[in-house]
């Protein structure tokens, strides 16, 4: 009767009751107890009960149990190793972590229990594996550690890529440090978050934590920040003196969140901190602000709804040929400049790059042969490479210098500057062509992946391989003629090794020195001491060959891991030049031009396009528009125009084109002008709104406070239909006195579509307000969009119209104009009512009102005044208001 299997808590077992094997496990387990324990038997890693019980059910396995001294069997369930890979990816898309447990001897000679040990503990920050990871994304493990001095926070946060050694920090000290750390993780969207306790109290970093990410988070106990602790581990990493080569802010605490990094990875990789060389400081002030908000709205590298690649501006523009370049390219986009001399620098690239048409398509055409070997070189350092993608490190360096000369060859700074950061790495070419065979097997399983003449003894054991099998072949001859049995041949299987078979009709010819092993229908199998001897040597040199070649290939490895820095630096510029090829391909394909970019503050753009409608659309033709803007009197473009006329795409477009020409890209322009800007911020109103939240407005005014407390007069500012979520009224007041707040405080560019055609008298007496309309033909009840922006405000809102447009059954809209007549009819002057109102809210919220303004109102014969007069009368006595202060 099969034995009970139940589930049972490793925490409860008392060891001394179970199998020596069994004990082990437990006791590497107790370790371990947050993490899905793969314990390697054989050729499978294997689950024993909680862990069991939770992989069976994410993993849709079988669950069986395993007899283990117990009275019932401990609950079990394994994956094969050689494809633990898709199982481990799983778990940790889950949200669990793995910790690998290997046999650290060869169980077929270790003595008693095989050692095992856990090699790695894989989290979602740190997998190096390719298949669980994504090409064109950087993958970053962040770690924060938060301080509350005084009532107020400071922050040190960083972020490293294992996989590929990258690791960027900065400190975050501002009034509002909780919304930089949100910036920080929006830049970065690192997949797991170590975290000192104190950051639990920022409560909005948490939240947004769990609502807008995946990233699983660690909180480290507040040991972990101990100051000898991290001492101690930048000290192991970077030396005695990182407190000068890491160029860490003094009393900062960067330190503190990068020592607590390293010291997670010491605890779950054994060659995780090998990878990181460098951390790169950054100041926030090095990049474009751009906030999460404004990141989701622009559709920088996913769109918003679906969350895909394909039309967003990274598609656009993604030409690339490597992966390192996709992930260049990403953090691009991520992360614009605003230096103008940076910023000139790399379209100067792009420009010598689009003009050498030739050299161009050369230098794509060496870059797609060129490896992911930034990745490479990490499973290189953990010993996980295989020899064929060893290889294929060796058939990339063959390429490199071509890229180098092709690169160097275009008069660029920039280029020349990659082109010498480039080494072309002979060297290492010339030490995996010599080691490996020009196609080495995909494992170093069989062996075979040595290239003969590299080593004297693997060479000398192939033969004895080789001339064994020939000897064998011998034997069964000489044999055969002994014999004179015809039907003698000698074979091999695992269970009994080399053995001679012979079929039934001769077994009677069969000498007395054959030894019987094992009796088939056909005919009957034997050995000889002389076969015995034979087949030792022969064994003995297959397995001294696997040794020797493993052997041979570590080192390998190990001589490829020393010129690690080589390489990095070599795959960093390859990674540039590919993205600064991939702008140029971009720009010859979809006719961009290259933007003048300096310190002004303009936008000036002629012909401007949106980058990924005009794509979008494919066969119709996209509209062109020109844009003016600057901090002057040309702050705040007021657009409108009915919906669906293109005020939104309008608005994008153009923080489209400013940040492409900040990231060093060329524009869909046929001219333009770009004075850097410091930020953009976007706020799209409700009826845009795709991630509407149960309290819209809210979510609105929340993200109109921040613009207006965070934009300065660099920024360039998007407001699309502000006010909506609201009644009329209030909306419309809203948005007014945010104009005016916008330009009279504020005074940066800003693009405003409203639907609020009383909005439009603003230009009047706000400074800096230009009306712009987009086009709309109208003939009878029907329109057309022209798509053309055009000075003026619309001077209809077309709601009819469009509603006939999409639809709306003709019997609808006829009486929807029949009634628009009735309402217009019964309320005279609607609009002027309107804006009287808002003359009055504003004399009313004034409690000093000057005596010259007392005096009009005192002396007005409010009788006998006309609306027209009425309204003058208000414009005068708002002269007399703003005249005084
Ligand atoms: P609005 O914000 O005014 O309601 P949108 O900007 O959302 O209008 O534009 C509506 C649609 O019109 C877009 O999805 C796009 O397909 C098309 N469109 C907008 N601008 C243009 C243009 N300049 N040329 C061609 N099509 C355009
Ligand atoms: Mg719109």
């Amino acid at each position: 009767m099969a034995e009970k299997t139940v589930s049972q808590k490793t925490q409860e077992i008392d060891a001394q009751t179970v199998s020596p094997m069994m004990q082990q496990y437990l006791e590497i387990k107790r370790q371990h107890p947050n993490e899905i324990l793969f314990y390697r038997i054989g050729d499978f890693y294997e689950m024993f009960f909680e862990d069991a019980v939770t992989a069976s059910r994410e993993l849709e396995l079988t669950l069986t149990g395993k007899a283990c001294g117990l009275d019932e069997r401990a609950p079990m369930c394994g994956v094969p190793f050689h494809s633990y890979e898709i199982y481990a990816a799983r778990l940790i898309s889950k949200g669990y972590k793995v910790a690998i447990c290997e046999q650290m001897e060869n169980p077929a000679t270790a003595k008693g229990l095989v050692k095992r040990d856990i090699i790695r503990v894989i989290t979602p920050g740190t997998v190096i594996e390719s298949s669980m990871l994504a090409d064109d994304k950087n993958n970053y493990l962040c770690s924060i550690c938060a301080r509350r001095s005084r009532g107020r926070w400071k922050a040190g946060i960083c972020f490293a890529d294992i996989s590929t050694g990258e690791a960027y920090a900065t400190e975050l000290n501002t009034e509002k440090t909780g919304t930089a750390i949100i910036t920080e993780l929006c830049r970065y969207m690192p997949s797991e978050i170590l975290i000192n306790p104190a950051v639990l109290d920022l409560k909005e970093v948490t939240n947004y934590i769990r609502q807008h990410t995946n990233a699983l988070v660690e909180l480290r106990e507040d040991a972990c920040y101990q100051q000898s602790v991290i001492d101690t581990a930048l000290c192991d990493q970077f030396g005695a003196d990182w407190k000068q080569t890491c160029h860490f802010a003094p009393d900062g605490l960067v330190p503190f969140a990068f020592g607590a990094l390293l010291g997670y990875l010491h605890e779950t990789q054994k060659h995780g901190v090998d990878r990181i060389k460098s951390v790169q400081n950054y100041a926030d002030a090095q990049y474009m602000h751009l906030s999460p908000v404004t990141r989701a709205n622009l559709e920088l590298t996913e769109t918003m709804r679906g969350r895909e690649k394909r039309g967003t501006l990274l598609w656009v523009l993604d030409k690339t040929e490597t992966s390192m370049g996709k992930r260049q390219l990403r953090s691009w986009i991520e992360q614009p400049l605003v230096d103008s001399a940076a910023i000139n620098r790399r379209l100067d690239a792009v420009e010598a790059l689009y003009t050498a048409n030739v050299t161009r398509a050369d230098l794509r055409d060496a870059l797609s042969h060129v490896f992911d070997i930034e990745r490479l070189t990490t499973r290189i350092l953990y010993g996980s490479a295989t020899p064929r993608e060893v290889k294929a490190l060796g058939d990339t360096c063959a390429c490199l210098p071509s890229v180098r000369e092709l690169a160097g060859s275009c008069k660029a700074p920039l280029l020349e500057e990659l082109s010498g950061q480039i080494d072309p790495l002979g060297d290492i070419q010339n030490l995996i062509s010599r080691a490996l065979i020009d196609d080495p097997p995909a494992n170093l399983k069989d062996g075979g992946a040595i290239r003969a003449g590299y080593n004297a003894e693997v060479d000398e054991l192939r033969d004895i391989m080789h001339g064994g099998k020939g000897v064998l072949s011998q034997l069964e001859a000489k044999l055969k003629e002994e014999t004179g049995i015809p039907k003698l041949k000698i074979g091999f299987n695992k269970v009994f090794g080399y053995f001679i078979e012979v079929s039934r009709s001769y077994v009677g010819s069969v000498p007395d020195t054959f030894i019987r092993k094992q009796t088939l229908t056909t005919g009957e199998r034997y050995i000889t001491p002389e076969l015995k001897e034979l087949e030792n040597k022969i064994l003995g040199a297959n397995e001294r060959l696997l040794v020797l070649e493993h052997q041979l290939f570590a080192e390998l490895l190990e001589a490829i891991s020393n010129q690690l820095l080589r390489i990095q630096r070599t795959a960093s510029a390859v990674a540039q030049l590919d993205v600064l090829a991939s702008f140029a391909e971009a720009a010859v394909q979809n006719n961009y031009v290259k933007p003048t970019v300096d310190d002004s503050d303009v936008l000036t753009i002629t012909e401007g396009r949106h980058p990924v409608i005009e794509q979008m659309l494919k066969g119709s033709l996209f509209v062109p528009n020109d844009t003016t803007l600057d901090e002057g009197e040309n702050r705040m473009l007021m657009i409108t125009g009915p919906n669906m006329a293109g005020k939104s795409t309008y608005m994008r477009q153009n923080a489209l084109i400013a940040l492409m020409a900040q990231i060093g890209s060329f524009v869909p322009a046929s001219r333009c002008h770009v004075g850097v800007v410091d930020a953009i911020y976007t706020r799209v109103g409700a009826s845009d709104d795709l991630a509407a939240g149960q309290s819209t407005f809210m979510v609105e005014m929340t993200e109109v406070a921040e613009i207006l407390q965070h934009a300065t007069r660099d920024s360039l500012v998007i407001l699309d239909e502000i006010g909506r979520g609201t009644s009329t009224f209030d909306g419309m007041s809203i948005a007014r006195a945010v104009v005016e707040y916008i330009c009279d405080q504020i005074g940066c560019k800003t693009l405003f579509a409203t639907h609020y055609h009383e909005l439009t008298s603003m230009d009047q007496d706000v400074y800096g307000v230009k009306n712009y309309n987009i086009a709309v033909k109208k003939r009878g009840d029907d329109i057309t969009f022209l798509r053309r922006i055009v000075p003026g405000p619309a001077d209809d809102s077309y709601g009819i119209e469009v509603a006939k447009l999409a639809g709306l059954p003709d019997a609808v809209t006829k009486r929807a104009h029949a009634v628009l007549r009735q309402l217009e009819a019964s309320a005279p002057g609607a609009h002027t009512a309107m804006q009287l109102d808002f003359e009055t809210v504003e004399a009313y919220n004034n409690p000093t009102v000057p005596s010259e303004v007392v005096d009009k109102l005192n002396t007005v014969d409010i009788e006998t005044l006309t609306p027209l007069e009425a309204l003058n009368f208000l414009f005068e006595l708002k002269k007399a208001l703003n005249g005084s202060h």
